[in-house]
């Protein structure tokens, strides 16, 4: 589901350091910490998670392994990354069962952007992988787009994210391997970025995902396509907040959660590129 319109980023008291995504290709090379398997000369960089005010445990030290997490590109490049969410939670599939929903794939939107030549990242769910094996698959052969994961059933890693339940702390970094195997199934080229649901993560939840090899990409410019109302909205509040290396998050499910994203995205793509923006990848994003 779609709660980022809702997100309010809050103070930090920690940095996150990034230390590599345990991925071999060269996609992400930017974020690595192993420049020999990465873009020549990547830094280690330092990001800020910028959601839940994450407290360093006792005893805690800088050499404590956390998911990196990325929220932006850089400032001094006119790019920007669109990015779109593929939800789907149990509540969702019984609306779809049920025939309340005819469809949580919104093709309208994935045309628009083909047609548009849109360089885009998804972040997919592995219940919503299960339930449109056949579009991953083609997702995952189109060179204009780039994939990641979403969890398998989209449950949040914090205690109170929105409706969404929460994953036991014992069971997050199963949950985030499985989906990443089920995308694996699908796409070889599948990226190691990672999304957490309604952006809930904190600093538990970064420490036990570390072994996950993967970086959490936040954003910097929430769609606000949730359950919105119109189109417009969506239009205005990206083009509001986006600036040079933004991260915009944008839902691909349609159906009753997001039902204005394919309008929308005309729009703002014909209007970015207007004003000099170059639309990449999330990968494209943090490269050299
Ligand atoms: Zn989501």
């Amino acid at each position: 589901m779609a709660y980022w319109g809702k997100r309010v980023a809050v103070g930090l008291l920690v940095l996150v350091t990034v230390v590599g995504c345990g991925d071999t290709k060269p996609t992400a090379g930017v974020v690595s910490g192993t420049p020999q398997t990465r873009a020549p000369g990547g830094p280690i960089r330092t990001v800020r998670p910028t959601l839940a005010p994450v407290r360093a445990r006792p005893g805690a030290s800088a050499n404590v392994k956390l998911m990196p997490v990325l929220d932006h590109g850089p400032r001094d490049r006119k790019q920007v990354a669109l990015t779109f969410d593929a939800d789907l939670t149990a509540l969702m599939r019984r609306r779809l069962v049920s025939g309340k929903v005819r469809s949580y794939y919104n093709k309208p939107l994935i045309d628009e952007l083909q047609a548009m030549h849109v360089p885009a990242t998804m972040f997919l769910t592995g219940m919503w992988m299960e339930q449109y094996p056949d579009v991953t698959r083609q997702l995952a052969k189109d060179p204009l787009f780039e994939l990641g994961t979403h969890t398998h059933d989209h449950r949040g890693f914090t205690k109170h994210c929105y409706t969404l339940g929460t994953v036991p702390k014992q069971d997050m970094l199963a949950d985030v391997r499985r989906a990443i195997v089920e995308l694996d199934q699908f796409d070889p080229h599948a990226t190691r970025w990672f999304r957490f649901p309604g952006g809930c993560y904190d600093a538990t939840a970064l420490h036990e995902l570390a072994p996950a090899g993967v970086t959490a990409v936040g954003l910097d410019v929430p769609g606000a396509d949730g359950f919105a109302k119109s189109p417009q909205p969506v239009i205005k509040q990206v083009l509001d907040h986006v600036q040079n290396g933004s991260i915009v998050v944008l839902h691909m499910h349609g159906g009753d959660n997001a039902p204005y994203t394919a309008q929308a995205v005309g729009p703002i793509v014909r209007e970015l590129r207007a004003r000099g923006y170059k639309l990449v990848t999330v990968t494209q994003l943090v490269s050299k």
